[in-house]
Parts: structure tokens; C-alpha cells; sequence
């Protein structure tokens, strides 16, 4: 227990000392970056991408300062569970999508059909990311991937993402301005550049794939990225359960997967008491609120979400949502008055990164 409360505190002051940790000031180096620039151009002309587009997208571009600030926050370490729970699937999200799922079935089936995927989380996906397609971002994609590329904490990855989204102009698939979120996320399901690339579909046959603008490009673009990450159909992402009284809290964790026949034997219940269902499939009991909390059985399709966006919030958001588009109610928990603030895999994550930062916080097993 000490353990636990020694390392919350040194991951707050760690998150503390990020947060104020003194931002890289690429403006105050002109010449670094227009050198930076000019290579950039090198490397992309050697990569097919014509200088017309080059010359286009890049006119004068500069590292844009709350791009870096955004950069440097890291939101997702503050919320807890429930917070972040109710406001990913509050009721208006639940009511809109219960429409939304209604009004374009017939083209939902038909993706459902070629790619494998359930509507209600093709819906539920849309939901979170974008609101379904109000929130699709307001930054210039190529200026925020530049700060990025050009800012050194992650020059590399961005760079990969930068090339991408000048690539993507190159063959016409989206415009010279197109805007994004800070990290240069895009359209409705918020593909990053390099997933664009690689999964995003032409489904409407028009040449171009659109994320923006064409549903039927949206719901399969989405849909193939699933289902080429290892979604099965066949199956849901999880459920609600029901822990047995003297449940062993450590055998709760994603890395220890047992068949539900074997989670049966150990007591383990959906929450209303039922049975587990009688299939032949393996899974994993989570607690995102520490052992007070919801309990969750997660199947295999949870960890492909986690391929979409690794935070274990998320995954559990957008089944919930999907459970709740489709007709199903809240979680049934109850809220717990000591909530444990960070889940134990949470914490786990929190020491991996404390090490590569050259602390050393022991084992990254969230104790
Ligand atoms: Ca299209």
C-alpha cells in the first residue's frame, strides 16, 4: 500500500515536472529550422512526392508554439475511471447514436458484411472520436505535423507522419489545408497519417478516400482497420461482471488470460448473477478503478481496440458505448467514494515511462 502511495506521488510530481518541463522554443531557432525544412523537402522529393505539392503545403510553414504546449500536457494521465466514463458515454452520445445506427443501416450492413465488424461499434468508434463527425479538428494537419517533426521529444515518429500526410496529398486524397487535431489525427474516426495511408478505403468507388465527407468511405475505412488489427465478429469486446467474494485482485490483469469455462470455475458471474456465456474463447478480468470498482471481462476484440488507442479507458468507453447504442443500460457498479485514482495497469504504464526517463521505480508492474 505504501508502495502505491509513494509511486502516486512521485508520478504526480513526475507528471509535474513534464508539464513545466521547459518546452523546446523552435521559434527562437530561424535557421535550425529552415535547414530542417529544406532536408525535409529532400527526403519527401526522394519519396515520389511532387515539388508542386511540396512547395504548396510547406509555403510558410512554422512550428505553431500550442501545438508543443498540447504536446507536453498529457491530459490522460488526470481523469479517473467514472469521470472519464461519463464523458465519453453520457446520454446524449447513447441517444444520438441509437439514431445514427437506425438511419444508416443499410450501409452499415453492407461494410459489416465485406469487412467483419458489428455496426453498433462502427457507430460507437465515430461516437467517441469526432462525435460523429463534429469534432473532426481545427489545426493545420501539415503545420502541427511539422511542429512535431521538427520538435525533437518524438522528431522521428512525426516525421514518418508528416511524409505520410504530404503523401496522401500527393495522390489526392485530401487537400493542402487540411486541418486536424494538434497531433495531426484526421476525419471522422481521427486516422493518424500513416493509418490513413494504410487502411483507409475508397468505398464509394469515387477514386478518392475521403474521411471527411463520405460515409461510406468512414464506415469501411474504420471497419478495414479493425478488422485487418484482428477484430472477430463473432464475438462482443466484453461484458460487466460479478466478482465472487475472496477474488484474487492479482489475478486481474490483461496479461493473464483464462477460458471463460475456467473464469466460471472461479466464481466469476455476469453481473445480474447469470452464467458465463458457454463459449470457447479466452479472457481477461480488468478493475480500471482498482479493486472498489467495475469489473470487467474482456475478450480478444478489447485488445484490438487497444491497437486503435492503448489506454484501457478507451477500450472499455467505446464497448460500453456500443453495448449502449445497441439497447443496453449504464454499468450497474455503483460508484465507489474511495475510488483508487489510477488503475494498476495505468500505474504500470506510469513506471515504464519513469524508467525511460531515468528513474527507477522498480518492477512496471503497478505495485
Ligand atoms: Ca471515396
Amino acid at each position: 500500500m505504501f508502495g502505491i502511495v509513494y509511486w502516486k506521488i512521485m508520478i504526480i510530481s513526475c507528471v509535474a515536472a513534464i508539464t513545466l518541463w521547459p518546452a523546446a522554443t523552435p521559434q527562437a531557432q530561424p535557421v535550425a529550422f529552415a535547414e530542417w525544412l529544406k532536408e525535409l523537402k529532400t527526403e519527401a522529393r526522394a519519396r515520389g512526392i511532387r515539388p508542386v505539392i511540396l512547395e504548396s503545403a510547406l509555403a510558410g510553414v512554422r512550428p505553431i508554439k500550442r501545438v508543443i504546449e498540447l504536446d507536453r500536457r498529457q491530459p490522460e494521465f488526470t481523469l479517473v475511471f467514472w469521470d472519464y466514463l461519463s464523458n465519453s458515454v453520457n446520454d446524449q452520445r447513447v441517444w444520438r447514436g441509437r439514431k445514427l445506427l437506425a438511419e444508416h443501416r443499410p450501409l452499415l450492413k453492407r461494410v459489416a458484411r465485406k469487412y467483419g465488424v458489428q455496426p453498433r461499434f462502427l457507430v460507437a468508434f465515430w461516437g467517441l472520436e469526432s462525435n460523429f463527425g463534429d469534432f473532426t479538428g481545427k489545426f493545420s494537419v501539415i503545420g502541427a505535423l511539422v511542429t512535431l517533426a521538427f520538435d525533437p521529444r518524438r522528431a522521428k515518429f512525426f516525421r514518418e507522419q508528416l511524409l505520410a500526410a504530404l503523401s496522401l496529398i500527393n495522390d489526392g486524397h485530401m487537400s493542402v489545408g487540411v486541418k486536424g487535431s494538434w497531433a495531426g489525427a484526421m476525419g471522422n474516426h481521427q486516422f493518424i497519417p500513416t493509418t490513413y495511408r494504410d487502411f483507409a478505403v475508397d468505398f464509394d468507388g469515387d477514386g478518392r478516400r475521403d474521411l471527411w465527407n463520405s460515409l461510406p468511405d468512414i464506415f469501411a475505412s474504420a471497419a478495414n482497420y479493425l478488422s485487418r488489427s484482428g477484430w472477430d465478429d463473432r464475438y462482443t469486446w466484453g461484458r460487466e461482471i460479478r466478482l465472487p467474494p475472496g477474488f484474487n485482485p492479482e489475478v486481474s490483469a490483461l496479461d493473464i488470460r483464462k477460458p471463460l469455462s475456467e473464469w466460471q470455475q472461479l466464481g466469476v458471474r455476469r453481473f445480474d448473477g447469470r452464467d458465463l456465456p458457454a463459449v470457447d474463447l479466452n479472457g481477461s478480468v480488468i478493475l480500471p478503478a482498482g479493486f472498489n470498482g467495475p469489473a470487467f471481462l474482456v475478450y480478444k476484440n478489447y485488445r484490438t481496440v487497444l491497437v486503435w488507442n492503448r489506454s484501457i479507458f478507451y477500450a472499455i468507453a467505446v464497448g460500453h458505448l456500443a453495448d449502449r447504442i445497441n439497447g443496453g443500460g449504464p454499468l450497474l457498479a455503483v460508484r465507489s467514494d474511495n475510488e483508487v485514482t489510477l488503475s494498476r495497469t495505468d500505474l504500470a504504464n506510469m513506471q515504464r515511462r519513469l524508467m525511460k526517463r531515468g528513474f527507477d521505480p522498480g518492477a512496471a508492474d503497478g505495485t
